[in-house]
Order: C-alpha cells, then structure tokens, then sequence
C-alpha cells in the first residue's frame, strides 16, 4: 500500500482528439506557461463533437483499450493502429516529464447491452441519448465484470501510468446529457432485479422505498393543490418533515450508499489485483462530489477515503450552473410554484452553494455543459472544505476544478481559494477551448 505517501499531483485533464492533434504543442505550452506535471486521459475515446451538440464528452466512444481485450458484453473498442497512436502519445508524454493519469467512469457504459442500465422507480430503463453512455447499475453483475474487466485491461496495457482515478461512482446526475428532454425520474434510481436481489438478500424493503420515493416524486412534479399548500416558503425544515414522514426514502439512500461502496471496492480489488504493462503499480484514486452532495448520490466518500490512495473533491461548474437549475426550473414547471428564482436559491441553500448571482447570465444554450456563466458562487470551494476537514491525512485530498468557456479567472478565483486553504495539488477538468495557447499562457501563475 502506498497510501501513507504523499500525491503529489497537478493533473490536466486533455481531451484525446487535441492530445493526438497538437501533441506538440501541448507539451511545449504546458511546460512553458503551467506548473502541471500530469496529463489525465479518459478511459474513454471520443472523436470530437460535432457543433450543436451539447459537450458531451462521451459521445460515439470507444474504450481505450487494445482489441485484444476480452469483454463479456458488447463494448466498442479501439483498432489496433488506434490503439498504437495513443499508446505512443502516453509514451511521448513520459518522455516529456509528464506523469499519466487514467480517468475511468466505469458505470459509464457505452453502446453495451441494456439489460446493465439503472431502472428508475416506474420501471423505465435509463439508455441515455443515442451513441452516447448509459448509467449501468452496480447491482448488477454485468456491470462489476464490465468494470473489473476495463480497470484491468487498462492497468495491462497502457504503457505508462501512474495513476488511475475511479470517476463517477455515483447514480446519475448528469442530467445536462439529455437537456432540454430532462425526465427528473432519472434522479430516482435504481429498482432493477439485481437491487431487488441484493435488497432481498439484506432484508431491505425496496418496494416499501419505492413507493415513498413514487411520492417524493409526485410532490415535485404535480401542481399545487388546497389539500398541499405548500407553495410558499420551503426550506430544511420542510425537508427534514418530509423525510421523518418517509424513512424508508432514507434507508434508501443509505442502500445506495451500501451498494455503491460494494462495487468501488470490487473495482479497488481488480485494480490492486491487476499486472502493469511496465513499471510499477499506479496509485488508485476516487472522485467524489460535492461534500454536501456525494452521499445523496450514492458516493460514501467517508467510507471510502481510507481505502484509496488519493481522494479528489469535486468542485463542478455544472452543479450550480447546470444541473441545479435544471432541476429547480422543472419541478417549478410541474408544481406550477411561482417564481423559479426562488427555488433555486433554496436549493443552493440546502446544498451550502453559497447564494449566486443575483442575475443568472445564461451562455445561449448548452455550452461546455453550462447553462449559465456566472452561477458559481466564490464561497463554494471554501463552504464545501469544511464539510471535509474531518478526513486524515490531508495530503490524499486533491481538490478537481473546472475551467470553461476558456475563462480563466473563475478559474484562478477557485485556485486562490484552495491556496490559501494550503491545498498545493489540484486536478483541472477543461475543454479544447480553454487549452489553446493564448488560453495556457493566461494561466501561467494559475494553474
Ligand atoms: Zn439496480
């Protein structure tokens, strides 16, 4: 176990198209204008999105793996001459002086078979948009050995890697993937047979939550009546009423919670487990959500931190500036509950986002899974550390940023904040558009 070291990482995560485009150039701006000293390159292989698409990055995907690799259910996977061209970028990188992360989302499964998807509270499977992934369920046994298989295949056969992040052990969220067709039902997950097995098995009353959670859903998706005035204000204290009236909802979570550390330490053990194709092991890591959000969506990161060797805390734009909103603008719709604006900012109080702006500016659609530019409040990098001061050693907590729309000083302002916290490591999620070299050489100092 290496878990006792120190991570020392400053990670960029590079999309493949622009990795394999302008190598180069990559390199000699990374290393002239930043202090990152690791490259992070999904487990996934997307071509580049086409315009009018929502900046999805898992769109038509391959996995990144040699066709060598055996899959017991249908996977797409890299040709053998596509193959080689990563693998020589990864080894260019090394020989550079850059470290290599592998970035995997295991229940992200692309174009496989549908009987691994999530299932919501109606019965409805969770397919996602065409081409795109689907959320598989980590009840389901397919899906451990889907990831098991993937986790191994890229230990195996990467030629270099020094780390592999476990992304996205978590039931969906992203609901930017299918904006403007949102179904909040996707939020309600999972009630597929493999839950109903593994629920029987701890004696857990899955249908007895199922029905609390069909009334959950109802009171967020139907209009007001005199029999439900609840129109008005709404805060914690109308949720913790709610919730005392609903325990199985509760139990519920915590089944998720269960279920979803099962399957990370079933990926842990295939990681430990695996061979690397030279060199020695990479340390494994989890990403985990908001603090204030992670065990609503299934991530007891609590639980988890001791396991792993380095933990990343997730500060995403798309909470605030897409998800959120999303969320609150629909159940508005449905509830017919006046101002939406309202909502929102409950909302953002409820999950300690600091309030927002006083007016959202919106990008004109969907742009790097926005909404909104300006949704990030400042304070929620510093209100959300709190929220894991408790865990021990410090030094496993790496902090994950975003930079969008090539916006360089929200960027720094999230930067500052975890500087003056003395977080020196960080690891940085961007799109092409934020990575050109005017981009890269207005970051030096930030990143
Ligand atoms: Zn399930």
């Amino acid at each position: 176990m290496v878990g006792l070291v120190a991570t020392r990482m400053r990670a960029l995560y590079v999309p493949w198209e622009l990795a394999l485009r302008e190598r180069d150039r990559l390199f000699d701006d990374l290393q002239a204008w930043t202090k990152i000293d690791t490259i992070m390159l999904l487990d996934l292989y997307s071509a580049r999105l086409r315009t009018g698409t929502h900046g999805v990055t898992y769109h038509n995907s391959q996995a990144a793996l040699p066709p060598t690799t055996q899959f017991n259910s249908p996977v797409r996977i890299m040709s053998a001459g596509e193959f080689a061209g990563i693998a020589d970028f990864m080894r260019t990188a090394r020989s550079r002086g850059f470290k290599i992360a592998s970035l995997v989302a295991p229940l992200f499964i692309p174009a496989a078979g549908e009987s691994m998807a999530c299932v919501d509270f109606t019965g409805r499977k969770l397919l996602g948009p065409k081409d795109s992934v689907f959320y598989g369920c980590p009840n389901n046994p397919a899906v451990v050995d889907y990831g098991q298989t993937f986790v191994r295949g890229l230990i195996g056969s990467w030629p270099a890697m020094d780390y592999l992040s476990l992304d996205h052990l978590e039931y969906p969220i992203n609901l930017f993937t299918s904006y403007p067709n949102v179904d909040l039902r996707d939020l309600f997950v999972c009630f597929c047979e493999w839950c109903q097995m593994r629920a029987r098995e701890e004696e857990f009353d899955l249908e007895g939550a199922k029905e609390e959670v069909a009334s959950l859903f109802r009171s967020i998706s139907s209009p007001r009546t005199r029999a439900r005035p609840t129109a008005g204000p709404f805060g914690s204290a109308d949720v913790l009423a709610f919730l005392v009236r609903r325990p199985q909802l509760t139990a519920w979570l915590d089944f998720r919670r269960r279920s979803m550390t099962r399957y990370a330490r079933s990926l842990l053990d295939a990681c430990r487990g695996a061979s690397p194709a030279r060199g020695s092991k990479p340390k494994i890591g989890f990403y985990f959500q908001l603090p204030s959000l992670s065990n609503l969506v299934g991530t007891d990161h609590e639980t988890l931190f001791p396991l792993f060797d380095y933990a990343c805390v997730k500060f995403p734009d798309y909470i605030p500036g897409s998800v959120l909103p999303i969320v609150t603008d629909k159940i508005s719709e449905k509830t017919r509950a006046g101002d939406k604006m309202v909502l929102r900012s409950t909302m953002r109080e409820l999950l300690d986002l600091g309030p927002g702006p006083k007016r959202y500016r919106p990008l004109g659609g969907m742009k790097d899974v926005l909404l909104y530019s300006n949704a990030t409040d400042p304070s929620m990098v510093e209100r959300q550390l709190k929220r894991i001061s408790g865990l021990k050693p410090r030094t496993k907590i790496i902090p994950h940023v975003w930079e969008h729309n090539g916006d360089v000083a929200s960027l720094r302002a999230k930067i500052e904040v975890l500087r003056r916290h003395g977080f020196r490591d960080y690891t940085v999620w961007a799109f092409e558009d934020g990575l050109t070299r005017e981009n890269l050489r207005t970051a030096s100092g930030v990143i």
